[in-house]
């Protein structure tokens, strides 16, 4: 029986540069090829960290160098790092299913997340982006109302807030392709957070965590299942101390007890076991799985992975 699946790309399925995506795509359209094979629904999204803050450093760098441009707004970078790694991903992936003899379309759709204007993140912005700078221009984007910090002796940065996923823009668009047969690339990077105002959707400069906006998107699609694939295959409490233990098939309420016990890493894996939580009690039946990208396969077989169910 098809599942209705939500995966979730990280770091490693895309690489960190422009010749790292164009190799890492492959193996990733792979990876999900398998799970459309066997006849499982699936939507993809993926994370952005390296691309964003490449399109971001570009942006900044022409815009200092070239009088003609303005600096682009960060919501902009994030839309454009979905463009980007969309046309290479669902490339990608339309030629591995057509090499196995699947006709499938693929898309990319630009997907805006809406954010709650007061979320209490944005009363404390942590996540550092673009490049370091001098304090002049500290003091120019302080200014402008933007947050910047100072890095221990290696000058200064932006950081701006992370706010949780309330609502997907774009999920009739998403759910009309799913439900004629497509594939879905979504919610890249987190989403374009937008706040929104009447009709009017305004951009904000903020980073949501594609691990919550995958999460969301998979309860709002009424998935069965949340894939999240990243670079290693189990999740572990004590993980790199010598008395680690690579978890298997654990609870909602087990999860929470590590989680309160510190043993997932704080924008790492915290924020993945965290949504694989919130999915699994989400409604009967739903389960999270997390593992490395090339056992997918293995692990919606049962066979490996940590798998977080009621
Ligand atoms: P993404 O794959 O979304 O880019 P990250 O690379 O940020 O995700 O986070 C995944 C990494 O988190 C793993 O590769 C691993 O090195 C690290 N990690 C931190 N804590 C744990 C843990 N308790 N169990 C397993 N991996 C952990
Ligand atoms: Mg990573």
């Amino acid at each position: 029986m098809g599942k209705k699946i939500v995966i979730a790309l990280g770091g490693n399925a895309l690489g960190n540069n422009l010749p790292e995506q164009m190799v890492a795509v492959k193996e990733t359209a792979k990876a999900i090829a398998d799970l459309i094979e066997e006849g499982h629904e699936v939507v993809v999204s993926h994370g952005n960290g390296p691309q964003v803050g490449m399109i971001q450093k570009a942006m900044t760098w022409l815009a200092k160098n070239d009088s003609k441009y303005t600096l682009a707004p960060l919501s902009v970078c994030v839309a454009m790092s979905q463009g980007y790694i969309g046309y290479d991903l669902q490339n990608a992936l339309r030629e591995e299913l057509l090499n196995r003899g699947i006709k499938k379309a693929v898309s990319t759709v630009l997907t805006q997340v809406a954010v709650d204007p007061e979320d209490p993140a944005f009363q404390n912005p942590t996540k550092p982006i673009g490049a370091f700078m001098s304090k002049e221009e500290a003091d120019q984007l302080i200014a402008k109302g933007d947050h910047v910090v100072e890095d221990a002796g290696r000058g200064y940065r932006r950081v701006v807030a992370s706010p949780r996923p309330r609502d997907i823009v774009e999920l009739d668009v998403v759910k009309a392709l799913l439900e004629s047969g497509q594939v879905v690339i979504a919610c890249g990077g987190g989403g374009i957070p937008v706040i929104e105002q009447g009709n009017h959707l305004k951009g904000v400069p903020a980073v949501i965590d594609k691990d919550f906006a995958s999460c969301r998107m998979a309860q709002l699609i009424q998935a069965d299942c949340l894939i999240i694939l990243t670079a290693v295959e189990k999740v572990a409490v004590n993980f790199g101390k010598p008395n680690q233990m690579w978890l298997s098939d654990i609870t909602p309420e087990l999860a929470r007890e590590y989680i309160a016990e510190g043993h997932f890493a704080p924008g790492s894996m915290l924020p993945k076991v965290e949504a694989a939580v919130e999915f699994a009690e989400s409604a009967p039946g739903r389960y999270a799985l997390i593992t490395l990208l090339e056992k997918a396969k293995d692990g919606i077989a049962g066979k490996t992975g940590t798998t977080i169910h009621q």
